[in-house]
């Protein structure tokens, strides 16, 4: 299949990975950047054939500038751009209203455009958070903002609402569906780091005399971004109104830090073996602030199912170890992380 397709945020760890599987097959891609007198030649050197078929449009969500343009021609979406911080922000707007703000205009413009697909990147921050002492999730779980959670969270499940009430209202025609990805690893293609890969370089860079008593679960980019692929390419009626999480397994810090070192033992001297405790993770939260996310996920566990997305979309994700391997050695190709 070919068409011509807007990825949002082509600067991003996911939204570069989505656009090189598109290039690959043979899709007209149109991205938004913040600044492209920054970000384009950065874009070009990565894709240096692609010529009329990558077009780099200069858009903020927070302004209308430069969406209608980016969004002309194009047959489906993929809105991948969200802020996506290390550290907790002091004023929770910061992030809640762009990725909401964010997310409406560009289904707005979409719209306005006559595109018939959109797929949104939102997160299994809108499915696993805020319900006390459950464990599991899928696709038809939804993270209750109520019970109070951390902002990034929050702006991930408003942004994901508020689009799916938008479609019902506004554009009940066009095929809307959602990517909701756990943290993501895999391979990285420059020093411009996504918050999920900062973790895996921390723990190889010898930057963490400790492993906090936490775990997350994983999944890869190449995953990902096949999903907003497939959910683009899949007949309608199979993806509308989907979710679809892409998650393998939940990894405590601990079990990671086992992986890398059987998987990678040059590092093994790096990668810490002692355990934080608790109460230094709290301490140190009081003063540094991305050890706040880590203390809100002290001991909790969060499996999250992608069975649902392996079925519907029909492909298998990537084992996990495997992802952190290929993590780590794509930060040492690009000299990030040294053995
Ligand atoms: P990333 O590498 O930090 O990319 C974020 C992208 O969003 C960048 O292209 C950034 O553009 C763009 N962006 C941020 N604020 C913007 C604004 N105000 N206007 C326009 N563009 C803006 O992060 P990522 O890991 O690829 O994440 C991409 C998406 O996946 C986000 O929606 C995130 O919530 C979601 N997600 C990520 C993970 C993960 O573990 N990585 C897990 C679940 C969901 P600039 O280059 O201009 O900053």
């Amino acid at each position: 299949m070919t068409g011509t397709v807007l990825v949002t945020g082509g600067t991003g760890y996911i939204g570069g990975e989505v656009i090189d599987q598109l290039l690959a097959k043979g899709y007209s891609i149109h991205t938004t950047v913040r600044n492209t007198e920054k970000s384009e030649p950065r874009l070009r050197e990565r894709w240096p054939d692609a010529g009329d078929r990558l077009k780099i449009f200069q858009a903020d969500l927070m302004s209308d500038k430069g969406w209608a343009k980016a969004n002309e021609g194009c047959d489906a979406v993929a809105h991948v751009a969200s802020p996506f911080p290390l550290a907790v922000p002091k004023n929770k707007d910061e992030l809640v209203v762009p990725a909401r703000e964010g997310t409406l205009r560009a289904l707005r413009f979409a719209k306005d455009a006559g595109v018939q697909r959109f797929v949104q990147t939102s997160s299994a921050a809108a499915i696993a958070y805020g319900q006390r002492h459950k464990n599991n999730f899928d696709h038809t779980d939804w993270t209750n903002i109520e019970a109070g959670v951390p902002p990034y969270i929050e702006s991930k499940t408003v942004a994901e609402r508020a689009a799916r009430d938008w479609v019902a209202e506004n554009a009940p025609e066009m095929v809307f569906c959602s990517v909701n990805p756990v943290a993501v690893f895999g391979p990285v293609v420059n020093d411009d780091l996504s918050t999920s890969i900062e973790m895996v370089k921390q723990m190889c860079d010898g930057s963490i005399p400790a492993i906090p008593n936490m775990g997350i679960s994983v999944c890869d980019v190449r995953d990902v971004a096949e999903a907003h692929v497939r959910a683009i390419e899949a007949p309608a009626d199979k993806v509308r109104g989907e979710r679809f999480p892409t998650a393998t397994r939940f990894m405590w810090m601990t079990e990671m830090g086992d992986a890398i070192r059987t998987r990678a033992p040059e590092f093994a001297a790096k990668v810490p073996t002692r355990k934080m405790p608790d109460w230094v993770v709290k301490l140190l939260a009081m003063f540094v602030p991305t050890m706040k996310q880590v203390k809100s996920e002290l001991g909790n566990v969060r499996e999250v199912s992608g069975a649902h997305t392996e079925d519907v979309l029909g492909f298998k994700f990537i084992d996990p170890e495997q992802s952190l391997e290929d993590t780590l050695r794509s930060l040492v190709e690009h000299g990030i992380v040294k053995v």
